[in-house]
């Protein structure tokens, strides 16, 4: 009988225990779950605010926290680099033709209408045979400097390649494209590049229209531009 009670009685404190058990292990398990959770997607944008809303309540999973949103603020950090450096030319600090074929891209998806110019400084091989290759290099930063600062926010300027540039007008008619690239023009002519002087660009205009619906054919045809520009004397816009 005794042994009966004793059993008995056993049981409702026996229970109470396991059940305080199973919520400690659930309290102490959540934010380790949490963590897991987060940990599965670290580069994910959302990740950072998803690691601050995790109550981690005691100190092991604080830590690890804490050292996960460390962790995640330097790969995102990184990745953020990496894809700038794989989209930027790294002597002028313009987008590259990768970034640019992904601004066309993205302009041919969404209909917009648009502008290209095609720029290419004249006679650059002569500024490196008679300066040298560095003054060369200071007069391509040149331009991409002057390109920056006539291109509006949502304009793109790009070095396509060598002393050739591009610049992509979102919303702009091949009228305004024209004004824009001879306000380049003049302003290239105009200044003296640091060791090597003045300067020249020849420059073709295209636009998106129902003969050049894609990227392609709108490059194309600036650069057909850019070619009787260069034929008619250089130093002008054909559009
Ligand atoms: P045009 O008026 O017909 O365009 O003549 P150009 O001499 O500018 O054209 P060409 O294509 O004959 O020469 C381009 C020159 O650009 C040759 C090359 O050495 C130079 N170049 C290309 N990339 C760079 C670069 O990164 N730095 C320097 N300094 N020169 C470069
Ligand atoms: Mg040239
Ligand atoms: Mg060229």
């Amino acid at each position: 009988q005794l042994m009966r009670d004793m059993v008995l009685g056993m049981i409702p404190a026996g229970l109470f225990g396991l059940g305080l058990i199973l919520l400690g292990t659930a309290l102490i398990a959540r934010p380790l779950r949490q963590l897991s959770a987060a940990a599965t997607q670290l580069a994910a944008p959302q990740t950072t605010q998803q690691l601050q809303q995790i109550h981690a309540w005691y100190r092991d999973a604080s830590a690890i926290r804490q050292a996960m949103l460390t962790g995640v603020q330097l790969l995102q950090q990184k990745l953020g680099q990496l894809s700038h450096q794989a989209q930027s030319d790294p002597l002028t600090g313009l987008a590259n033709r990768r970034a640019m074929a992904g601004v066309l891209e993205l302009l041919e998806k969404t209909g917009q209408a648009y502008s290209v110019l095609a720029l290419d400084i004249d006679h650059f091989k002569k500024v490196n045979d008679t300066f040298g290759h560095d003054a060369g290099d200071v007069a391509l930063k040149e331009v991409a400097d002057i390109l920056k600062h006539n291109s509006r926010t949502g304009d793109l300027a790009c070095r396509s390649g060598g002393e050739e540039f591009a610049l992509i007008l979102p919303d702009t008619s091949l009228d305004t494209a024209r004004t824009i690239a001879e306000r380049i023009r003049e302003h290239i002519e105009q200044t003296d590049v640091p060791q090597v002087g003045r300067l020249t660009m020849s420059i073709g205009a295209a636009c998106r229209d129902a003969d050049n619906l894609t990227p392609e054919s709108v490059l194309k045809r600036a650069d057909e531009r850019l070619y009787l520009a260069k034929q008619s004397g250089r130093n002008c816009v054909m559009a």
